[in-house]
């Protein structure tokens, strides 16, 4: 029998949950696209990024997804041939240097791995050995969804500095900007990426991209900017210059929603609101993993990201979990992607997540262990619950 039918739960590191108010906030009729209200949107949702990215710098929205943030970042500060440093660590940094690779750059993936997070010494060693400052970007993942990693973006800085290397340092934060610290202008971030449909809880199809005065002064020299994407269109006063045309406005209106519910939470609850959750899916992992089918992505437990854990699943077919937590419990888990593919799952407890959410995923993959005869450590549920009440 099913017993999916109910509210369903997404579980997966996006499109995440979309709250209520904001799916209402979006019922509503398109206005005239240059209409006062509109240019309010616009200029408010711009402003918030700010607040989101913590930056004085310039803010950018796109109709696009989290590519077409990246394509917005690079194209905006490169040129064609410019060499640019990648740091792998997972999917998510191989996909963004693919991209740029695309349009032109040279790209160097400094080899890294899925099970870790990058390691600042060998990026140090590496730029070291730039002493032509050949390298123009370097470009970092904060969370890589696919692996499941947090990288440590303040000592990858540090790295940079101690090589007294002057390339632009550029983040995505798609899976981690409103999930966990993330400090623009404190860490010297050139350009952030980020995108509305995970930790910020909106709709697929808004990018956001923030730059400071370096990586503005790097897009006037910039060869590869093209119209859509371009910057300097974009900080024209007139508000159909702002995006390029017409407002994606029913994303704006659910955006701005999704910013409101953000601000009135607290940043700061928010990240402490991840972590937990993020420290009780360990536990319950970790009790799962002692029956030697499944085990953590990431082995350190300081490198596991607060948005989303990675489950690898050496001793069994994964979609026995993933079809079961779908079909019969009503919970969409994130599968295994790039080296991953087949061989892991996802629990995301990223955005519009809380506790019932999370209990619920874990009841649900729980359920698939004993129902699919996998082994597994019993309990896994019970620790959640334990982790919860003392973070509570
Ligand atoms: C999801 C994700 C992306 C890509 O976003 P899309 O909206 O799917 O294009 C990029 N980077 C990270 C870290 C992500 O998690």
């Amino acid at each position: 029998m099913t017993l999916a039918n109910g509210r369903p739960l997404l579980a997966m590191p996006g499109p995440t949950n979309i709250p209520d108010r904001v799916l209402q906030a979006m019922m509503r009729p398109a206005e005239e696209l240059s209409s006062a209200s509109i240019v309010r949107l616009t200029d408010s949702v711009l402003a918030d990024l700010k607040r989101i990215f913590r930056t004085g710098g310039e803010t950018f929205v796109y109709a696009a997804n989290g590519h077409g943030g990246w394509e917005a970042a690079f194209t905006n500060v490169l040129s064609r041939g410019d060499k640019v440093l990648v740091l792998e660590s997972g999917r998510f940094a191989t996909g963004w240097g693919e991209m740029a690779r695309f349009m032109g750059a040279d790209v160097e993936m400094l080899a890294g791995s899925w099970r870790r997070a990058v390691d600042p010494t060998t990026v140090e060693a590496r730029l070291r050995a730039d002493t032509a400052h050949a390298i123009k970007a370097v470009m970092v993942v904060q969370i890589d969804t696919a692996a499941g990693v947090v990288n440590d973006i303040p000592a990858i800085r540090r790295a940079i500095d101690a090589a007294g290397h002057p390339a632009l340092f550029m983040v995505d934060g798609v899976a981690s900007v409103g999930c966990m610290e993330f400090e623009m202008d404190a860490w010297r971030i050139d350009v952030a990426v980020s995108a509305s449909q995970k930790g910020l809880m909106s709709s697929p199809g808004l990018a956001f991209v923030a730059a400071n005065e370096k990586a503005l002064a790097a897009h006037a020299r910039a060869d590869m900017r093209s119209g859509y994407w371009d910057w300097s269109g974009r900080m024209n006063t007139l508000a159909y210059m702002k995006h390029c045309g017409t407002a994606p406005e029913h994303l704006l209106f659910g955006q701005r929603a999704a910013l409101d519910m953000i601000f009135e939470e607290g940043l700061e609850a928010i990240w402490r609101r991840h972590a937990a959750l993020a420290k009780a899916t360990h536990a319950a992992v970790e009790t799962w993993a002692s029956g030697q089918a499944l085990g953590f992505g990431v082995a350190e437990p300081q490198e596991r990201a607060p948005s989303v854990t990675t489950i690898l699943t050496p001793g069994f077919d994964v979609a026995e979990i993933t079809d079961f937590t779908r079909d019969i419990c009503g919970v969409s888990l994130g599968l295994g992607i790039g080296d991953y593919s087949g061989k892991a799952f996802r629990i995301a407890h990223m955005g519009h997540f809380n506790a019932a959410s999370l209990l619920g995923t874990l009841g649900a993959v729980e359920m698939a262990l004993q129902a699919k005869d996998i082994p597994h450590g019993t309990g896994g549920v019970a620790a959640a619950v334990a982790s919860l009440a003392e973070a509570a």
